[in-house]
């Protein structure tokens, strides 16, 4: 398996062959935006003239990719880490619970689909209302899953999986979308997987938020394991002309505060620690400051409904 830090920007090997168009929109007129260079794989992002969607380009290949997912990023021990989600979990369970009770509104039971299930914390909380699936391209957290959560979850991808058309209420993508390579396709695909009246959640950064915008190269959400970057203007497109019929906006999150509060405490190990409230709120507080296209941060969720 590679190693993100022995892979040099020069190495071709670890990039597809550039894209001549924006993925999103088809457009030609393409630019490049920035070069990330804080990683020991260096990565270009383009910019569509067009559309303002902002992508990797070369993209690394799958097999680099899959790379920076060893078990390692998923330990928390890589260069380019995940947080171990099983440390927390009880904590975690704060804000699952609250997206679970504002998924609800959309949709109370049926069939549930979490693509990037990951350890399947998530879809345990929200068996206790749906039929719970996963799809998860780590063999490694969906075998946890498979055998200390009893999930059923397909190893891959929406490209390979074994379900069904108009057979989900509620499909899930949580921080899913900036790792696709192609996410329109996802996006029609969820769509065709959705029931009418079903709900695809997404989330993912908005980068026309003014946080992404003044902090250029140096915003943090461009990571090696991040190919497609979108603006709130990008992805309520995008849903569309995958043919859902509406979409509602949640800036920063679907839920208040104290979710967030309570599950940052699973980090805690002193009270010292506490003082981070203050930096969580004033982020939540300044991202309710959003109003239609401007975005004092960069979350985003957005709730489509087929
Ligand atoms: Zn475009």
């Amino acid at each position: 398996m590679s190693n993100c830090s022995e892979t040099p920007f020069h190495d071709t090997s670890l990039y597809d062959p550039p894209r001549s168009r924006c993925p999103l929109c088809g457009s030609p007129d393409i630019a490049p935006h920035y070069v990330i260079t804080r990683f020991t794989a260096h990565f270009r992002v383009d910019r569509c003239r067009s559309c303002g969607f902002i992508f990797m380009n070369p993209p690394f290949t799958d097999a680099a990719i899959k790379g920076f997912y060893s078990e390692d990023y998923y330990r928390g021990s890589a260069e380019y880490a995940y947080h171990d989600e099983r440390e927390a979990e009880r904590y975690a369970a704060y804000v699952w619970d609250s997206r679970i009770n504002v998924i609800r509104r959309y949709a109370e039971e049926g069939n549930f689909l979490d693509i990037g299930s990951s350890f399947g914390g998530f879809l345990r909380r929200a068996g206790r209302y749906y039929t719970t699936f996963g799809i998860e391209m780590s063999e490694y957290s969906a075998a946890y899953a498979r055998k200390e959560g009893g999930l059923n979850i397909h190893t891959g991808t929406l490209g390979d999986h074994p379900y069904e058309g108009n057979f989900f209420s509620v499909i899930t993508m949580i921080e899913v979308l900036e790792h696709l390579k192609d996410p329109a396709p996802a996006l029609k695909e969820c769509c065709r997987l959705l029931k009418k009246e079903g709900v695809l959640v997404l989330q993912t950064a908005n980068m026309e938020g003014l946080q992404a915008r003044l902090m250029k190269d140096r915003y943090g959400y461009y990571l090696p394991g991040h190919l497609s970057y979108f603006s709130l203007r990008n992805l309520s497109d995008a849903l569309r002309h995958a043919g859902f019929s509406r979409v509602r906006v949640y800036r920063p999150v679907e839920f208040g505060l104290l979710p967030k509060l309570k599950k940052s405490r699973g980090s805690f190990r002193t009270l010292w620690d506490y003082r981070q409230w203050i930096r969580i709120s004033r982020y939540h507080l300044i991202s309710k400051l959003a109003a239609g296209s401007f975005s004092p941060t960069s979350s985003m969720v957005l709730y489509a409904v087929k």
